[in-house]
């Protein structure tokens, strides 16, 4: 059975958004250097090796694409790659570059080895996939000038960079884009014991009282995600000193109060419970369509997809097929229901 808890105030197993956290607070909790940053262990590893390599020769590092859901530290890398690298790195996302001229202007102000940081990637609008085309491969900017027969194209060079892009999702990614990345970077939710390692690293950085079981407690529950895990030892930081304002967060402190964020014992929240309930009693189970379960839902294909979808996958609740989303087993197990098939086989049972 679940259990049914108060609705959350708001998302805070959501790991899209920063907007509600204050901003100093989040610059000083990102790791800055390779040696801090905990977990993506081979991903880390071969990172070292590529930017060090890189620096020997001091040439500009290949361009790399980082991919993982929301969440993950695909920002946070894509700066501590410019520091290992010892450049500047200019960031932007692709929905802001909408003006052939803005994207001309970033590209044309880099220095020799610079990063260009360019987060949502999947995002960038054709005409401008075809600007960064030439420049990451030969690094010069073919611009169009003046319209009609008087129009001429004029190359300008610029300085060897590296593109660091960030995507949620490589497949929209266009093939010849997607080829010209010479690093490919998959960010994976992070295990418990790891998500817990980086709990107790933020706890000092912001002198919370966390036990390491308290830790424990918030980072299986916060969905593989940093982001996420970060946000519910703030809120739970908030409740615990409401409650008592010495007191250190013990097990029980961080359960009750996350219990009463409306966060379940498996790190499950209302949407997640939406989403499983949807599947086994609208579509007795599936397989069902993405379009579908979104309109039924109400909500974005793309929130499905990138926010819900990753952690009840990974924690085997459901499963993606050709024909759609499937409950798995162990989604019939946590809603307390059984598969149609075998309430019909049972139903066959009964009436012999
Ligand atoms: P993304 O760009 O993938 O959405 P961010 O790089 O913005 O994710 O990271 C989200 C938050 O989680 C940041 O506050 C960041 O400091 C933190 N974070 C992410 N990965 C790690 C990590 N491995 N160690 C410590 N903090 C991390």
């Amino acid at each position: 059975m679940i259990m049914q808890h108060p609705a959350p105030p708001c998302s805070l197993l959501r790991p899209e958004s920063n907007a509600s956290e204050p901003v100093a607070t989040h610059g000083a909790l990102r790791p800055t250097r390779l040696a801090q940053f905990i977990g993506q262990d081979a991903l880390c590893r071969n990172l070292e090796i590529f930017a060090h390599a890189s620096v020997q020769r001091q040439d500009a590092l290949d361009h790399c694409l980082l991919a993982g859901p929301p969440g993950l530290g695909k920002t946070t890398l894509a700066r501590i790659i410019a520091a290992e690298l010892g450049v500047d790195i200019r960031s932007t996302a692709a929905p802001m570059l909408t003006k052939t001229g803005d994207l001309a202007a970033i590209l044309t102000n880099l220095k020799p080895r610079d990063v260009l940081f360019i987060d949502e990637v999947h995002r960038l609008g054709p005409h401008m996939e075809e600007i960064l085309y030439g420049a990451m491969e030969d690094f010069h900017l073919d611009l169009i000038i003046g319209e009609g027969p008087a129009a001429r194209t004029v190359r300008i060079p610029i300085a060897p960079f590296t593109l660091i892009a960030a995507t949620t999702r490589t497949g929209l990614l266009s093939t010849p884009l997607r080829e010209r990345f010479g690093v490919l970077l998959n960010l994976t939710l992070y295990d418990p014991i790891t998500l817990a390692k980086i709990l107790l690293q933020t706890a000092g950085l912001l002198h919370i009282p966390l036990t390491e079981s308290a830790a424990h407690e918030i980072s299986r529950r916060a969905r593989g995600t940093p982001r996420i895990a970060h946000r519910l030892l703030r809120r739970v930081r908030d409740i615990a000193q409401h409650h008592n304002p010495d007191a250190e967060i013990n097990p029980e402190i961080a359960d009750h109060a996350l219990r009463q964020l409306g966060v379940d014992g498996r790190g499950l929240d209302d949407l997640d419970r939406e989403y499983l309930l949807c599947l086994a009693d609208t579509y007795g189970g599936g397989p069902c369509g993405i379009e579908a379960l979104a309109a039924t839902l109400g909500q974005k294909r793309d929130i499905l997809e990138d926010v819900i979808e990753p952690f009840l996958l990974q924690q085997r609740l459901i499963m993606r097929q050709p024909r759609g989303r499937m409950l798995a087993p162990e989604g019939w197990k946590y809603l307390g229901q059984r598969p149609p098939d075998s309430r019909s086989q049972e139903d066959l049972f009964d009436a012999e």
